[in-house]
């Protein structure tokens, strides 16, 4: 297989200046691509700010002989993060690539998580990645080019104790895949999600030593610049760690059909089991195939198909 290379390639990576951003950026810059390496800078709670994050990645990127430049938007403002993309196009034309990767972390049982805690979560991944995607789509389908990656995490596709805000938008960024990666394949515009899981500063004291020494940023990495690749997979939830790849995928079992007479909660609840089976489950490509499928079971009992 030929190399993957992004030579002429322009990318934006979030929360770049450590991480698994760093690694990200770090990767598509050695691959060619001019790389803007974006940070807020702050704290993992999300406080605070500095360029310097961001700066020392981009001296790096350059000493290797890349090219980037270093950003402080904060993901969540339109205007910082319209500035940020007007950067990238005064510099370099364009922007092909979008790794909406910044993130913070709040944890609490939801009882003990304060709504402002929440909001703030919500804020940097889910809506910080609309805002992102928002102020490069319309140049990407001008261009007939883009290449998009949401970061979700197994914390919201699985679930984890102590993250309902955390898990809350990184199921969110699934969704907004889904319905991008409609929106955009006529324009040649792939939308992929990673969900990794590395030793960083966000998982520090959460991983055993032994084991944090194998969950390298760049293990992950090398998932994500696939998805970032010229022929890169789409609508593909791709799971990335300690060098394990894997898929992640959403079915729908068949389930049953309950005529008129039958639709009650005590039939729905009586049939769980066959609701719940997964023998002939399928992938669906978009949300009306399940009312088709429904209508369909409706019309073949009323003798309508
Ligand atoms: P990290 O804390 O090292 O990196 C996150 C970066 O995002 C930081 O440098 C931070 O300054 C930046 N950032 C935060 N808020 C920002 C904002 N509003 N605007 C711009 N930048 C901002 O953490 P990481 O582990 O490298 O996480 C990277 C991504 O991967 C996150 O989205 C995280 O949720 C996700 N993730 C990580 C793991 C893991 O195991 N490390 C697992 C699942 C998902």
């Amino acid at each position: 297989m030929s190399d993957i290379r992004f030579d002429g390639r322009v990318a934006i990576v979030t929360g770049a200046g450590a991480g698994l951003g760093r690694s990200h950026a770090l990767e598509l810059a050695r691959r060619g691509a001019k790389v803007v390496v974006n940070d807020l800078g702050g704290a993992v709670d999300g406080t605070g700010s500095s360029l310097s994050a961001a700066e020392t990645v981009v001296e790096e990127i350059k000493a290797a002989g890349g090219e980037a430049i270093a950003n402080g938007a904060n993901v969540t403002k339109p205007d910082e993060v319209a500035a940020m993309v007007d950067a990238a196009r005064d510099a370099w034309g364009k922007v092909d690539i979008l790794v909406n990767n910044a993130g913070i972390l709040r944890d609490k049982s939801f009882t003990k998580m304060s709504l402002e805690d929440f909001r703030a979560v919500m804020e940097v991944h889910l809506w910080g990645a609309v805002v992102c995607t928002k102020a490069v789509w319309d140049h990407m389908k001008e261009a007939g080019y883009g290449r998009i990656v949401m970061t979700s995490s197994s914390s919201g596709i699985y679930g984890n104790f102590g993250q309902s805000n955390y898990g809350a938008a990184k199921m969110g960024v699934v969704g907004l895949m889904n319905v991008l990666h409609l929106e955009g394949r006529k324009n040649n515009i792939k939308v992929n999600t990673l969900s990794p899981t590395a030793h960083t500063r966000m998982t520090e004291g959460l991983i055993p030593e032994e084991a944090a020494k194998l969950m390298t940023p760049e293990s992950v990495t090398a998932g994500l610049i696939a998805l970032c690749a010229e022929t890169a997979p789409e609508r593909t939830i791709l799971c990335a760690g300690a060098g394990g790849y894997a898929a992640t995928k959403i079915y729908e079992t068949p389930g049953v059909y309950l005529s008129p007479e039958e639709q009650t909660a005590e039939n729905v609840m009586a049939n769980m089991d066959k609701i719940t089976s997964e023998h002939g489950q399928e992938e669906f490509e978009e949300g009306a195939r399940q009312t088709f499928k429904f209508i369909q079971y409706a019309a073949k009992h009323f003798d309508l198909a």
